[in-house]
């Protein structure tokens, strides 16, 4: 395969689950919809970083590493994963967190994730927000080298072309248990951050010659920046996979009209997302990515944009763990 000369620590339960959303399509009145159940990856109550941290670590074990050094918001789901896999591999786990959301409640910085970082023995380093979150990263990694550690420093997400093979191995999981159901999926709709898993899915589509659109979501950005990042990834985890011919550019398409006031602050379409998806399927979305990325579909499919005979895949991403941070917009 492909992949197997890149180093991967299994971490992840695989495949995840693909099952069919039938009372939420039914409330829609819309397409048929299906979801990836990447929520189910199992470490620390799983989520989509788990895919990306089986390369990511493998490599830092291939590299010797005995401490992994990440960083992201406060309520970040890639920081709590990262400090999992860590404490699963005997690893050491220094984290930043960024202030980047403004106002948040009382207990923003020790519930949710804070909470499951700490619980999983990662030392927690707060930073205010705005501050270039990478540079502090090798700052520590540097200081802890020279007391003898021997850092591996994870970029935000685990976006890089390493991390995003996960997402590459993903896209064939996804074919292959589509094919086996002989299902027929017309796109795949998710939500799109720091961009690995958009780039992953791209990448590895492309490997194989299969095309599904792939409508990223934005949690952050707009669209004529998070266009050129998710692309210049995709191209280069393409490049890893040994791909002959360019990513196109038209692949990458993204929405961000869902947004909002800004990564990590809850819309009313979000929360309206957040209790369908909880009230028809007992499915556990996010306030600051798969719910928003749940808004997103739900609103493209009242305006017509995905028509109703279409079957979509919705990759749930993870994120509940992130639920009791946000109790004062989800009280009800
Ligand atoms: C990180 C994250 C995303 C976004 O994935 P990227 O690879 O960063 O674009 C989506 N959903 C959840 C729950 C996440 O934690």
């Amino acid at each position: 395969m492909l992949f197997s000369r890149y180093p991967r620590v299994r971490l992840a339960h695989l495949p995840t689950p693909l099952e069919p959303l039938e009372r939420l399509s039914a409330r829609l009145g819309g397409p048929r919809l299906l979801v990836k159940r990447d929520d189910c990856t199992g470490l620390a109550t799983g989520g989509n970083k788990t895919r990306k941290l089986e390369f990511l670590v493998g490599e830092a074990l291939a590299q010797g590493a005995d401490t992994l050094i990440t960083v992201g918001a406060v309520q970040s789901n890639h920081v709590r994963q990262t400090a999992a896999a860590a404490a699963r591999c005997g690893l050491h786990c220094e984290v930043l967190l960024e202030r980047r959301v403004p106002d948040t409640p009382a207990d923003y910085e020790r519930t949710g994730n804070v909470q499951l970082d700490r619980l999983c023995g990662a030392v927690v380093h707060f930073r205010d927000g705005g501050v270039d979150m990478l540079a502090e990263a090798e700052e520590l990694a540097g200081r802890l080298a020279a007391q003898g550690r021997r850092p591996y420093v994870i970029p935000g997400g685990g976006s890089n072309p390493v991390g995003a093979l996960g997402y590459a191995l993903a896209a064939f999981e996804i074919v292959g248990q589509l094919a086996e159901r002989e299902i027929v999926v017309d796109r795949i709709v998710h939500a799109t951050g720091s961009t690995g898993t958009q780039a992953g899915l791209l990448a590895g589509l492309h490997a194989m010659n299969v095309r599904i659109p792939v409508l990223g979501i934005c949690v952050s950005r707009p669209e004529a920046q998070q266009v050129p990042l998710v692309h210049d990834l995709a191209q280069r985890t393409a490049d890893l996979l040994g791909a002959t011919t360019p990513v196109p550019r038209e692949v990458v398409t993204v929405d961000d009209r869902f947004v909002g006031p800004g990564y990590g602050r809850t819309t009313p379409a979000t929360v309206e997302a957040l209790r369908l998806a909880a009230r028809e399927e007992g499915l556990l979305l996010d306030p600051v990515y798969s719910g928003k990325a749940m808004a997103g579909l739900i609103s493209l499919i009242r305006e017509g944009a995905i028509p109703a005979g279409e079957t979509v895949l919705f990759v749930h991403t993870g994120g509940a763990a992130a639920l009791p941070a946000y109790l004062e917009e989800l009280d009800a």
